[in-house]
């Protein structure tokens, strides 16, 4: 059976599949009409979040049985079309949870510590130890909402490090680590909020103008989730007026962000949806996509 390989997935994951006796093509960046054309040949195509696997992708797929998905997100497949084709999608979500806690967890230390503001006077020649004197994490408050994978790891980080972790998830009923609370508890408390939530009609702003002014003043927000839960007008307000401390964002509601009036702004930290970009969430992921499609395939499961 043959596999083409559109996005570069980590090497571990091409050699589970050839190891299995399984064909695999890589093809990175192929253009779209160019993979509508060859996909008769193939039984399994295994993407990250670069390729567009459309309806006339999946249309003309006549052997496809399986989509991969190296990651978490599946808005770059056609589920319905796959659905109708009764042709699986299979994804990775667990793979990047602990990179994207890190990275929140970088996020409130870096905010804590001014540490890109520290290298930024740094670079300009300036010794600054008095306009840079930071907080400690160690006692603090931390709301996070949205106890899911990756809210989890970042609780149970959190906690070890000494912070008072309150959790807002009314899916969940009981916490490791941690005391659940409404939001409308915990938005008042919270000396550090960050976000873990699936994007989706209920959470689409759910961070918005009303929720920003419940929250402590001075408050350190953190989104690592997805740009469409944040009302971003909202958020440049409430840190232009200095509601929020700091706000540390790695994603955006349009990517790749261009010309955004956030990073006008002195207290707002940020990265290009790096969340799950590290060597070994790439490697987890990889690994993790090329088992489901060799199972799938060979009918493991
Ligand atoms: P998950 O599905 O494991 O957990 C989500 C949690 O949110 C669940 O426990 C659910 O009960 C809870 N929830 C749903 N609606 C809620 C609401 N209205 N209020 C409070 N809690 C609510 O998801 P995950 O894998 O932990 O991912 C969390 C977010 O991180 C997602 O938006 C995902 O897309 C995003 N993500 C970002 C990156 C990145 O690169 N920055 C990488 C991977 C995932």
């Amino acid at each position: 059976m043959k596999i083409i390989v559109t996005d570069p997935i980590a090497r571990q994951g091409i050699e589970i599949l050839k190891a299995s006796g399984l064909e695999v093509e890589e093809k990175p960046g192929i253009p779209p009409d160019e993979l509508v054309k060859i996909i008769p040949d193939y039984d399994a195509i295994i993407v990250r979040s670069a390729t567009k696997v459309t309806k006339p992708v999946i249309g003309a797929g006549n052997k496809l049985k399986v989509i991969g998905r190296a990651g978490v997100g599946l808005d770059n497949i056609d589920l319905k079309a796959a659905k109708d084709k009764g042709i699986k999608v299979l994804n990775t979500p667990a793979a990047t949870s602990i990179s994207v806690a890190e990275l929140a967890l970088g996020f409130m230390f870096a905010a804590a510590r001014h540490i890109a503001d520290a290298t930024a006077s740094m670079r300009q020649g300036k010794w600054e130890k008095k306009k840079l004197k930071g907080t400690e994490l160690f006692g603090k408050t931390l709301g996070i909402i949205g106890l899911g994978r990756i809210g989890t790891e970042l609780a149970k980080r959190a906690d070890a490090m000494g912070m008072n972790v309150l959790i807002v998830d009314p899916y969940i009923k009981k916490c490791a680590v941690g005391e659940i609370r409404t939001l409308e508890q915990m938005l008042p408390k919270a000396d550090y909020i960050s976000i873990h939530v699936p994007l989706g009609d209920e959470t689409y702003h759910m961070v918005n103008k009303a929720i920003f002014n419940k929250m402590k003043d001075g408050v350190i927000f953190v989104n690592a989730s997805r740009g469409g839960i944040v009302d971003e007008d909202a958020l440049y307000e409430a840190c232009k007026s200095g509601k929020i401390g700091v706000a540390a964002i790695d994603v955006y509601e349009k990517e790749p962000l261009k010309d955004s009036p956030l990073y006008t702004l002195p207290n707002v930290i940020g990265t290009p949806h790096l969340g799950a970009q590290t060597k070994e969430g790439q490697i987890r992921a990889g690994i993790g996509v090329a088992e489901k499609v060799r199972d799938a395939l060979l009918e493991k499961n």
